[in-house]
């Protein structure tokens, strides 16, 4: 159990906060709709050189929903959003909820195999994307008739190789795909008319993000208004950002940390969310040298590649006070070295998809202890109204100390997966959630993530499946076998690495194979390397032994 009643430093990042969930933000929708009453002129999206107003997001966010409802968007519908990091992903959401339904977010790097998959199984009528991502991808996805997708909505792409090209929402005039509308259109034509939407309480679902979980297919996880209103409150309340603070965009917006410590932040502070339109180091510095951010969190490897863009001029990062980093283990040493770089300590954070960004965090202005066993910088104390029980395999609590799984209940904890009781029933019975994590509580409260249970890769805080990358390579022709396991990657943390064996009389190579998987996956997933062996490991049983690859790698690596 967490022991926090006998200590109270620590007590005191716990007690009773976030101190005002009220019917003013107890739910996603509500907290834009507040700001857009509220603070209508205010900053809400800095991209590029363009600034979106809260007034102005809410009604293009009125136009998008008007134009979905027109279409027969109704109440329980899902639109699905697949756009870079773009201004088009917060109207996308806020329009969702408006027409009373919820967003499915999408991750741009996703190809077609990965796209139908999601829009198959989240069952979304409307898709938001891309004139590129469009033609590249979704156009034949669709075409293929096995979503239930009928109504698509484009914005244009900005490739942003030049700040003059991208502008707020940018051009959406040109080459629009046939049988699309262009958001841009649906905004410029709205009559201005608001859409009253019918309030979602705590308890709707307001986003599907796809996760693996612990272990199986891509299962959407029921990200709530509650959870999302609650996690974006943690944040403000753990560190005390006020109405002063500009956030900074580095991570996806598609991921759980991008939607609550991006878009759901910024609105509840009224404040600007200063956004690019990917992670492209020197145009984040240009980005932070010209709208003084003073918070963000995101991967460590975002901070790496801002830290030696070459880009930064002397003072750049002054503005930034207040650094979080999560969804991938920090190095001390690299903690160390980034810190002199930014002249702010980079303090740990660390949660799930399923448990809408933070669960634990390290208190903000304090040092987290490194574990001497593991070399572990621990990942934090347990955010407000948070339980966190390290449990054996049954499910039992383990003395401090004790390495056991992470079992998190907490208001931002998700309430299941979308369609899929037994996952829900499986990895969240009564309302906790089995991390999949391993690792222990220290004396004092603070806990320390040594180990996995689940075969999850952690490439810059990109997930990987083995199993999907292993059933894309029983695809290619010549494999008999395949398994696929991380190994330590210097600047990733991990990266993607397969063993296969072949089928007799068939011949392939191993860059043949690599390739093979690269026309068919996000580009974080694909194996960057396939050795051959003749036959793979494996138990009495027949099961492959992953870890014995995952160590003859890691020894050779
Ligand atoms: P996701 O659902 O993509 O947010 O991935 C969640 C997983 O990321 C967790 O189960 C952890 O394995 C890993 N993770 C998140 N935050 C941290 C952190 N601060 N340090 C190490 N691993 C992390």
């Amino acid at each position: 159990m967490s022991a926090y009643t006998d200590r109270p430093w620590l007590a005191r990042y716990r007690a009773g906060t976030p101190t005002d969930i009220t019917a003013e933000n107890a739910s996603a929708l509500q907290i834009f709709m507040s700001a857009a009453a509220h603070a209508p002129d205010a900053p809400a999206i800095k991209y590029f050189d363009g600034v979106l107003t809260y007034g102005e997001l809410d009604a293009a966010a009125d136009a998008l929903a008007g134009a979905l409802r027109a279409d027969g968007f109704t109440a329980g519908d899902r639109l699905a959003v697949y756009v870079q990091n773009n201004p088009a992903f917060v109207i996308g959401l806020l329009a969702a909820w408006k027409a009373g339904g919820s967003a499915v977010a999408v991750n741009p790097m996703n190809r077609q195999r990965e796209l139908a998959y999601l829009l198959e199984d989240s069952g979304a009528t409307a898709l938001l994307t891309l004139n590129t991502l469009y033609d590249e991808v979704a156009a034949e996805v669709i075409a293929g008739g096995t979503t239930a997708v009928r109504t698509v909505i484009s914005v244009s792409a900005l490739d942003g190789q030049s700040r003059d090209d991208d502008r707020v929402l940018g051009d959406q005039s040109a080459d629009v795909p046939v049988g699309t509308r262009a958001l841009s259109a649906i905004i410029a034509e709205h009559d201005g008319t608001p859409v009253t939407p019918t309030a979602p309480s705590a308890d709707d679902l307001a986003v599907l993000t796809y996760t693996s979980g612990t272990t199986g297919k891509p299962k959407g996880a029921l990200n709530t208004h509650g959870n999302l209103a609650f996690n974006a409150q943690t944040y403000r309340d753990w560190i005390g950002l006020t109405g002063e603070d500009v956030v900074l965009g580095v991570a996806p917006l598609f991921h759980i940390t991008g939607l609550v410590g991006h878009v759901m932040l910024a609105p509840l502070l009224r404040i600007p969310l200063v956004l690019t339109h990917r992670f492209a180091p020197a145009v984040m510095v240009d980005a932070v040298r010209e709208h003084r951010p003073t918070f963000t969190v995101g991967a460590i490897t975002a901070y790496i590649a801002l830290a030696d863009s070459g880009g930064a001029r002397p003072g750049d990062f002054d503005s930034l006070r207040a650094l979080y980093s999560g969804g991938a283990p920090i190095a001390p040493a690299v903690a160390d070295r980034l810190e002199s770089v930014f002249g702010a300590y980079i303090h740990n954070i660390y949660g799930l998809t399923e448990t809408n960004s933070p669960s634990h965090a390290v208190p903000f202005g304090v040092r987290a202890p490194v574990d001497g066993e593991s070399g572990a910088l621990s990942v934090g104390v347990p955010v407000f109204n948070t339980v966190v029980r390290v449990v054996d395999d049954d499910g039992e609590d383990l003395p401090v100390g004790a390495i056991g799984e992470f079992a998190t209940s907490g208001p931002q904890v998700v309430p299941g997966y979308w369609n899929r009781p037994d996952a829900t029933a499986e990895s969240i019975p009564g309302g906790e959630l089995r991390t999949g994590d391993v690792g222990f509580m220290d004396s004092d409260g603070w806990f320390y993530l040594v180990d996995r249970k689940k075969d999850m890769i952690n490439a810059s805080g990109y997930k990987v499946w083995p199993r999907e990358v292993e059933d894309v390579l029983y695809g290619h022709p010549a494999v008999a076998e395949a398994a696929v396991v991380g190994v330590p990657d210097e600047y990733r943390g991990e990266t993607v690495k397969a063993f296969v064996s072949l089928q007799p009389g068939k011949a392939a190579t191993g860059e043949e194979i690599v390739e093979f998987c690269k026309s068919q996956m996000a580009a974080y997933k694909y194996p960057r390397s396939v050795e051959i062996l003749d036959e793979l490991p494996k138990t009495a049983t027949g099961k492959v032994l992953r870890r014995t690859l995952r160590d003859q790698a890691a020894a050779r690596a």
